[in-house]
């Protein structure tokens, strides 16, 4: 039995931490802050609720592996659900397409109708096309602990022809600038370029479809919080409050962490899941060569500053859970982004909670009065409005062949690996997840 310490209980340090735990050893997690969750949070007010952290994922099969390898499996525990309403695009030309998230046939239905015969025929060959390139990212870099890009062998990426960057492969595959505009939308989060992200990423269209979007009843805070009874039940040992200011080493051996206390706690593993520019810069006293210029490399995508509306409903049809209100192709004009998810545990009766964001920079032009610009005028049904909290959604893609920047999940130094948005896989709540199953596989059985 190893003695395991976590650092940071965002999703990534919760799920490192349930595993290990199940897998015998004798973990115990820190986390400076008073409570667990990192990015997963919500905000509340005036009996509105918004998610200022994710709001949907896709592969939850990442979950249910997670709550089944670590205890009873997540039905038992809390629901993931589908979201079935069409994601709604709303082009400069004026075209609505309500186009099914997870559904092969409704989405070729949906584009013969709004974009034309021709559009449906190169989407679905498109996002057909892109099974390939799933099969390689998931059996070699997301499923299996990950070497680095010589194991997945970007030669391996090559040989399946795709071009450059993910607005090359768009525009290549793609007969419809509109149809193009849908998949950089589905491909990337905000805060990603699509000329410099690269053309495989184009596969989160093909994930979507195939394995659905999915919700959390009550908010992802919800989860965060089914972990944390995972770990009380697993016999973790969680310290809130508890800032870690050092990761201990001897000669190239990892020995424990220092506290902002001045307490030092021994192990024979410790998993970060703090921002791992941090990691080499303070908290690692000696850290490897490679791994700090790796972490040097890490952009975070810029600070988003979402608006949260608290709205009267109209009276007509209900909003979609997601509008997604595109600039004309190759003006630069940002995307608005609407989400209204379908809880009704979210809004007083009669009342949505609405997150207004935006892809891009408005230049100091007020979101609200943009979305009436562009046709959906909210102004009237507003009863709240609050300025929703900076944040980055995470590392950007920082040029086609350049990658996200963020190192492996076993590092150099031996007994510390990293986890959550700074480690690979990278950003996101399924591929943290993914990650955290990448080091228990690696820690192994006590
Ligand atoms: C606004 C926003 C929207 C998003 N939307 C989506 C979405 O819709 N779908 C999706 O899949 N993903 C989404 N994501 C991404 C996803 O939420 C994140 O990738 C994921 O939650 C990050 O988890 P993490 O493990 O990196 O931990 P983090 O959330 O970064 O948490 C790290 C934790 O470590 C703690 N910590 C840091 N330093 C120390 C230290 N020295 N000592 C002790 N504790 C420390 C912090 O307090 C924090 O709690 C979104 C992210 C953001 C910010």
């Amino acid at each position: 039995m190893a003695r395991v310490v976590v650092v940071g209980g965002g999703l990534g340090g919760l799920a490192a931490a349930a595993r290990l735990a199940k897998l015998g050893h004798d973990v115990s997690l820190y986390e400076s802050s008073p409570h667990l969750g990192g990015a997963v949070r919500d905000v509340t007010q005036d009996g509105f609720r918004w998610d200022a952290g994710p709001a949907a994922m896709t592969l939850p099969a990442t979950v249910r592996d997670l709550f089944r390898k670590s205890g009873r499996p997540l039905e038992r525990v809390l629901d993931l659900t589908p979201v079935t309403s069409p994601r709604r695009h709303v082009f400069a030309d004026g075209t609505v397409l309500d186009l099914p998230v997870a559904s092969r046939a409704g989405q070729r239905q949906a584009l013969e109708e709004h974009l034309g015969p021709a559009a449906a025929a190169s989407w679905e060959a498109t996002v057909d096309g892109l099974t390939q390139t799933w099969e390689l990212l998931r059996t070699q870099a997301l499923e299996v602990p990950f070497g680095g890009a010589r194991d997945l062998g970007i030669g391996g990426l090559r040989a399946l022809g795709l071009p450059r960057s993910l607005r090359s492969f768009g525009r290549a595959r793609l007969s419809d600038p509109r149809a193009v505009q849908i998949l950089e939308y589905a491909a990337l989060p905000e805060g990603s370029d699509p000329a410099r992200a690269p053309a495989f990423t184009a596969v989160a269209a093909y994930v979507e479809r195939t394995f659905g979007l999915w919700s959390c009843p009550g908010g992802f805070a919800g989860l965060a919080r089914a972990l944390g009874t995972r770990l009380a039940e697993r016999g973790v040992a969680v310290r809130l409050g508890a800032e870690v200011v050092e990761v201990t080493t001897e000669v190239d051996r990892v020995t424990g962490v220092r506290l902002a206390n001045g307490e030092e706690v021994a192990a024979d593993v410790v998993v970060t899941d703090v921002d791992l520019r941090a990691l080499t810069d303070t908290l690692l006293p000696r850290p490897p060569g490679p791994l700090r210029k790796q972490t040097r490399r890490i952009r975070l995508a810029p600070a988003a500053f979402p608006v949260l509306l608290g709205l009267r409903d109209s009276g007509g049809d209900p909003m979609p859970a997601e509008t997604v209100l595109h600039g004309s192709p190759g003006s630069g004009d940002p995307a608005l982004v609407v989400r209204a998810p379908e809880d009704p545990s979210a809004a007083p009766a009669g009342h949505r909670a609405v997150t207004v964001s935006v892809r891009g920079d408005l230049g100091g032009r007020d979101p609200v009065e943009v979305l009436a610009g562009r046709g959906l005028d909210l102004r009237s049904r507003i009863t709240v409005r609050v300025e929703g909290p900076a944040t980055s959604y995470g590392p950007r893609w920082r040029g086609a062949w350049r990658g996200l920047g963020v190192p492996t999940n076993r590092t150099a130094v031996r007994g510390l690996f990293v986890v959550g948005a700074t480690a690979h896989p990278g950003p996101g709540v399924p591929y943290v997840f993914l990650g955290a199953a990448a080091v228990a596989e690696q820690v192994g059985k006590a």
